[in-house]
């Protein structure tokens, strides 16, 4: 599996929903060309703050806390990688009109029960909001607010907009915002116009013979 280069590939978050970006951080998953944007604790702190999860002081903090406990950094990873491909198959699984794996189901509500074991709410002038308890320590933080966007877009009447890229050897997934539902790629700049310029080339192919 090649890695990516975190620095000069900027993520991408065409998803719609937090869970369905964090599904898509492995590119062409199952296929020869896989490759991952995760290979370090500090790529997902980093995608975190991308997707608008942790602050640029925040990721900083954890980085510093991860450099004090590297294996405890490298567990989160590693549980992390799992988690993003148990929430992978569960939507992949919807998509296709099947049943999602009990496994999958209940690894995803494990977390979803430590991540609300953290959960409070905190006084914002004359509001309240919800917040994390901890969360300026714990390492894994950021999949707090995945499990949680997993869990209530599985409940949500939007379950039945959620598409996998119509590409073949793509898998993101996206929830599909369009007007009349009629989105097919994850991008229209990636798979989108490579399928467009394929049917263009077997097109012209055709008229030559
Ligand atoms: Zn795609």
């Amino acid at each position: 599996m090649q890695e990516l280069n975190e620095t000069t590939e900027a993520f991408n978050f065409v998803g719609n929903r937090l869970c369905l970006d964090f599904t898509n951080t492995l590119h062409d998953r199952g296929t020869e060309t896989e490759r991952d944007h995760f290979s370090t604790y500090a790529s997902l702190a980093r995608w975190s703050e991308g997707a608008k999860i942790l602050s640029a002081e925040e990721v900083q903090a954890l980085l510093e806390e991860a450099k004090r406990h590297p294996e405890e950094a490298a567990l989160v990873f590693r549980n992390a990688t799992i988690l993003r491909e148990a929430i992978y198959r569960i939507f992949a699984a919807l998509v296709r009109e099947d049943s999602p794996e009990v496994a999958d189901v209940q690894m995803l509500n494990t977390a979803y029960a430590q991540a609300m074991g953290r959960a409070c709410v905190v006084q914002q002038g004359d509001t309240f909001t919800w917040d994390w308890q901890g969360k300026e320590t714990a390492l894994d933080r950021m999949l707090w607010d995945i499990v949680r966007s997993a869990a209530e877009l599985l409940v949500s009447q939007d379950l039945s907009l959620i598409r996998e890229c119509a590409a073949e050897d793509c898998s993101w997934l996206f929830l599909d915002s369009s007007k009349n539902h009629s989105r097919r790629w994850c991008e229209m700049k990636g798979c989108g116009n490579r399928a467009k310029v394929g049917r263009h080339y077997e097109k012209t192919q055709r008229k030559q013979i």
